[in-house]
């Protein structure tokens, strides 16, 4: 091991490895059943493959336009104007990331000045603090209830202040599987109006969504669509987390902004991937069954736990589903998660991890992106605790 002579003041003094790293790492270690970190274990349509492979042997392996192949950022606008009525221009208004995280962290880099403050609501996904504390922004925490984990209207209206810059929000939410309606972007779009709030949303369960619920996206909303960039991910749509190739969409007065950052923080994203996305996109049918192909994921998982002593919370979107346990251990919910990994041998994810303070409501989050026969493995041993 190299010693380093340099004193480092670091920017994120609290970051430690993301709490998805450590529980996977956990569970390999562990030989636990993963149903911690959020990614599928099937595998995706051999035709996603077969039309990237042709990409790449017909040579197109080198730079893509800055703003992605004109052919995603076409197919992306087809699906936007289908699903949400809304015409985001494929040159100037769509932009194709390497994946929603680094969409996120650009979207901030590009608005967040030092001092500037982000409204996010808690418990919130991981990346989302630290790319604010990046660049020097200062998280605002409003709260999602407990256990129904709704926002507070009136609570984010108390928060909003001159150095407000940005309001982050997420639906389907990741970890609660919980939903905005539209009522909620109705009172965003009245708390922001006249202002010079960004509102970046993050929206990669999109298709995620269950009960015949539509989903509430900020490009639905022309007051929100005016003020918003809204994320997506092709790696929750198509099985492909690993790909990390995702989108933005935004006005083109912000979209500029964003590609001045995006740009020179990775240029662009793989060709070939891109290439293959798009020809793959094309039939609606593979994003539109998500939603029944994830319900019934749901409902085997939730059948699976039917007579454990885990008390599940509502699931409406996305592909996790969060459990109490307080009837079955004490512990504070990060060491029973490590219990439950390598005792129980089932890995999940202690959602104290996605608060700032640690708030600790005894409740984990299982991931049922997984195929049935791993579900029933870890249904059996969950059922036996
Ligand atoms: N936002 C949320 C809410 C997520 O759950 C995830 C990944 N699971 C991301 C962003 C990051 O997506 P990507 O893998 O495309 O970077
Ligand atoms: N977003 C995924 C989850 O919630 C994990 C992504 C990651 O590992 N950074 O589990």
């Amino acid at each position: 091991m190299r010693q380093s002579s340099v004193v480092i003041d670091s920017k994120l003094p609290q970051v430690g490895t993301t709490i998805f790293t450590v529980m996977s790492k956990l569970a390999a270690d562990c030989g636990a059943i993963n149903l911690s970190q959020g990614f599928p274990d099937f595998q995706a349509d051999s035709s996603l493959f077969d039309a990237t492979a042709r990409a790449m042997r017909e040579g197109r392996n080198q730079y893509p336009p800055m703003a992605g192949v004109p052919e995603l950022r076409s197919a992306i606008a087809d699906k936007v104007a289908a699903l949400y009525g809304a015409s985001y221009d494929a040159d100037s208004e769509i932009t194709v990331t390497a994946g929603a995280t680094q969409a996120i962290f650009t979207a901030i880099a590009a608005f967040v000045r030092a001092g500037d403050e982000v409204i996010i609501f808690e418990p919130v996904y991981d990346s989302y603090v630290p790319a604010i504390e990046t660049v020097g922004g200062k998280a605002v925490y409003a709260a999602l209830g407990f256990p129904d984990y709704r926002p507070d209207w009136q609570q984010v209206r108390s928060l909003i202040g001159p150095q407000t810059r940005m309001i982050l929000i997420n639906s389907p939410h990741n970890p609660t599987g919980s939903l905005l309606a539209a009522d909620d972007l109705d009172q965003l779009a009245a708390l922001t109006r006249d202002t010079d709030i960004v509102v970046l949303s993050d929206e990669v369960y999109e298709h995620i969504v269950f009960d015949g619920v539509q989903h509430q996206s900020v490009a639905a909303h022309p007051e929100l669509a005016a003020r918003g960039i809204v994320v997506s991910s092709f790696g929750k749509t198509y099985h492909i987390t690993g790909w990390k190739v995702g989108y933005v969409l935004g006005a083109a007065a912000l979209m500029a902004e964003f590609r001045k950052v995006h740009q020179f923080n990775v240029f662009t994203v793989n060709t070939p991937c891109q290439l293959g996305i798009a020809e793959y996109m094309c039939d609606a049918s593979r994003h539109l069954g998500l939603a029944a192909f994830y319900a019934g994921k749901r409902e085997y998982f939730r059948s699976q736990l039917q007579g454990s002593r885990f008390e599940l919370l509502p699931c409406r979107g996305s592909y996790f589903q969060l459990a109490r346990y307080g009837a079955i251990s004490d512990l504070p919910d990060r060491e029973f998660a490590r219990w439950l990994t390598c005792e129980a041998g089932v890995a999940a994810i202690p959602v104290s991890a996605f608060h700032h303070d640690g708030r600790d409501e005894r409740v984990v989050r299982f991931c049922f992106a997984k195929q049935e026969a791993t579900l029933a493995a870890a249904g059996e041993r969950l059922r036996a605790l």
